[in-house]
């Protein structure tokens, strides 16, 4: 079983072919409402990639709620530790340009309120492979868990955030794309990027997009895979995809190579598909793709 510590939000995503800029109106392509949030996220992919997922978190009283709970329940996750608290559910506002990029702003709501893991909740993440977890949470919160999980603690750096020396003190993988890897490292070089962020924590995965992913380990092991070639329709959630998965693939057991191997395609899997959670490939797509 794998637990993760995080964000729900709900996703409303407006397809215009140029942004307004302020003061502007204009007409969209499209709308649509889809679960998301880097915490929930990753516990659907960890669910749909074949392994026990729980997710621990927070959704509002709003009409928002309860679609994100049935989101996550739906693909398969504990949501026994998943709270509804008053107030207002967390939102991304996503606007998707005609060349795909995006602009988004994000209004923390419930996952705003939470706090660190309350005594249920540790004996919860205590059980688990592993903990997941992202900095979309108040940073008091995720630091609270990770410290006090006693099982390995994977984490996705993003939004890009400074990160305490307590909780870097605590995170066994560290799991940035290329940017993220660049903001706290301040080395565009991806290969440099890795080395200075081992003198950080024991293990880390850098997400290189459709060139695929780079991993390094303080005891000196190194590897590279690359992305299978795909079309990518949208590569939102494509990372925490990656990281759901990965984290399956280590928790059994998989070397090193491999469990890149297993994310990677997992991911390549993901982009091919619109949206995030419903994006998300299921373990026998995985399988199928390694072994094609
Ligand atoms: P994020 O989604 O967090 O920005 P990346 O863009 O690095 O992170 O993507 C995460 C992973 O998703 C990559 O390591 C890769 O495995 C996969 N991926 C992303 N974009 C593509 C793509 N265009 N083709 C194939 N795989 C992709």
């Amino acid at each position: 079983m794998i637990s993760v510590f995080g964000s729900a939000n709900m996703d409303l995503v407006a397809y215009v072919s140029t942004a307004p800029r302020r003061g502007e109106t204009v007409t969209g392509r499209a709308f649509r409402a889809v679960p998301g949030g880097k915490g929930a996220n990753q516990a659907i992919a960890v669910a749909r990639a074949g392994a026990g997922a729980a997710f621990l978190g927070a959704v509002g009283a709003d009409e928002f709620g309860p679609v994100l709970r049935e989101a996550l329940a739906g693909a398969g996750v504990d949501v026994t530790r998943l709270r509804t608290v008053p107030g207002p559910s967390g939102i991304a506002h996503i606007v998707v340009d005609g060349d795909g990029g995006n602009s988004i702003i994000v209004i923390p709501g419930a996952n705003g309120t939470v706090t660190g893991p309350d005594a249920a909740d540790l004996a919860a993440i205590r059980r688990s492979d592993a903990l997941l977890l992202q900095l979309e949470l108040p940073m008091d919160a995720v630091v609270a868990a990770a410290t006090q999980a006693e099982v390995p603690v994977v984490l996705t750096p993003a939004p890009a955030r400074e990160l305490p020396g307590e909780l870097l003190a605590a995170v066994g993988l560290l799991i940035p794309n290329e940017h993220e890897a660049a903001a706290l490292t301040g080395l565009a070089d991806p290969q440099e990027s890795l080395a200075a962020l081992l003198d950080l924590v024991p293990e880390v995965v850098i997400t290189l997009g459709a060139a695929g992913a780079i991993y390094g380990s303080r005891s000196g092991e190194r590897a590279r895979v690359p992305a299978p070639p795909v079309r990518a329709v949208d590569t939102t959630a494509a990372g925490d995809t990656f990281a759901g998965a990965l984290a399956v693939a280590r928790a059994e057991g998989r070397p090193h190579r491999d469990a890149l191997r297993f994310a990677t395609a997992a991911a390549a899997l993901s982009v091919q598909r619109e949206g995030a959670g419903p994006s998300m490939p299921a373990r026998a797509e995985i399988e199928a793709t390694l072994a094609a």
